[in-house]
């Protein structure tokens, strides 16, 4: 099938409502009662389910089969959850319906477009349809040959292609982060990087061009030395050459990153690299004692100036209401201190991420041993403003501040 490279909107009309089929690089999107209740169904290029607009809901489906919704009543907070497998198969299976029925309409003549629809979009739309159920099952399992469980992505990178350089976090011992216990951490060799590209792009196909950037996995891809680094991010390049795949992002946690030098970050942004991202969670060097997490304060602001000179940009994420009511204060005063330190601007993210505990965490134990009150959504919003007041970054100086909700990570 020809690739589907540019953007390209075809309107028509069906039971007098209007429709738009919107074609795009690596996927299509069709919107059927426009003006009405609109219904929003988007596949990517190999008629995978990508993300559904149905009742005021938003599901989108991760290549491993999962599905997650959201959705906001008026005036509340928004809501999520993932659906059971078998809610799932029936959202997709419904889309597929839609889907069909329109194109049933369309080939009767009951639905027209205003132009003909090109050969490509057809067979992409036949593609959609013979996705069914089997398919989708078959495809999660080729996803789980491919990658090791991605746990989690910075928010703006999960259009990214996840390139596992190597498997696993070097610490792995934060009590609050249970993304990587399942597997020891592990460098590939570029032999591996090389095959594990290659089925990237068989497993993604067309779908591949969907995404935009290459993000480094897994948890700490720059901790790898820099002798050895280079020959993996060389294999990147080579194996994802297509100019939308020249621009790299990592994460850098556990402040190894002192270790490397401003040169060595220019060799990277040479490269190709352009942002790291780096789980700073909090200032205060007790709290993180208390969190297991590896290095001081120190060493965060070290690595981000050495990023810096080196002529990256950084993403830095600070964990709300992380050890609860007990480290509140020295929580918002240091990482204030912290962050004012790191001279973030325009071209940094700041993300704030609310610790989510789940029972199987270490550090649901130790706060209850500890007797930690654990603070309200209300409590870790009004922890987020004291840290932005502290903070008063002049209007054209501020680095991006968004949320990072881990809730809601999908690959
Ligand atoms: S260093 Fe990062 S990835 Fe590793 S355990 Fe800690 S939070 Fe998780």
């Amino acid at each position: 099938m020809r690739a589907l490279t540019a953007y390209t909107s075809y309107w028509g009309t069906w039971n007098e409502r209007p429709f738009r089929v919107r074609v795009f690089p690596g996927g299509l999107t069709l919107s059927l009662d426009m003006h009405h209740k609109v219904r929003v169904y988007t596949y990517d290029a190999e008629g995978r389910p990508w993300t559904f607009l149905l009742g005021g809901k938003t599901y989108r489906r991760a290549l491993n089969g999962v599905m997650l919704v959201k959705w906001r009543e008026p005036g509340r907070p928004r809501e999520r959850r993932w659906l059971t497998p078998e809610e799932a198969r029936q959202v997709e299976a419904e889309a597929r319906k839609a889907v069909a029925d329109w194109v049933h309409a369309l080939k009767q003549g009951q639905a027209r477009t205003e132009e003909p629809l090109p050969p490509e979009v057809w067979r992409l739309l036949e593609r959609i349809l013979t996705f069914d159920e089997a398919r989708s099952r078959e495809d999660a399992k080729r996803y789980a040959q491919v990658y090791k469980p991605i746990g989690i992505l910075p928010p703006d990178q999960y259009l990214s292609v996840v390139v596992q350089i190597t498997e696993g976090c070097s610490f792995n011992t934060c009590t609050f982060c249970t993304f990587f216990r399942d597997r020891p951490f592990r460098i590939k060799r570029p032999d591996e990087v090389r095959e594990h590209i290659r089925a990237i792009r068989a497993y993604l196909g067309e779908g591949l061009y969907l995404r935009k950037r290459v993000f480094l996995g897994d948890a700490n891809a720059l901790v790898v030395p820099m002798s050895r680094l280079i020959p993996l991010v060389e294999e990147v390049r080579r194996g994802l050459p297509e100019p939308a795949f020249a621009e790299l992002y990592a994460f850098l946690d556990g402040f190894s990153g002192e270790k490397k030098q401003p040169e060595d970050y220019a060799a990277l942004r040479e490269r190709g690299l352009r942002r790291v991202y780096i789980g700073l969670e909090s200032g205060d060097p007790g709290l993180l004692r208390f969190l297991r997490k590896p290095g001081t304060p120190e060493d965060a602001l070290r690595a981000v100036q050495a990023m810096k000179a080196g002529g990256l940009a950084v993403g830095v994420i600070v964990l709300l209401g992380a050890g609860g009511h007990r480290f509140a204060q020295a929580h918002v005063q240091h990482t204030v201190e912290l962050v004012r330190a790191m001279d973030l601007g325009p071209e940094d993210i700041l993300y704030f991420s609310e610790l989510v505990v789940t029972p199987d965490m270490p550090y649901a134990r130790e706060a209850v041993r500890e007797g930690i009150r654990p603070l309200t959504p209300e409590e870790q919003q009004a922890q987020m403003q004291a840290i932005l007041s502290g903070l008063s970054y002049p209007r054209h100086a501020r680095p991006r501040i968004s949320k990072y909700d881990i809730r809601e990570f999908v690959y």
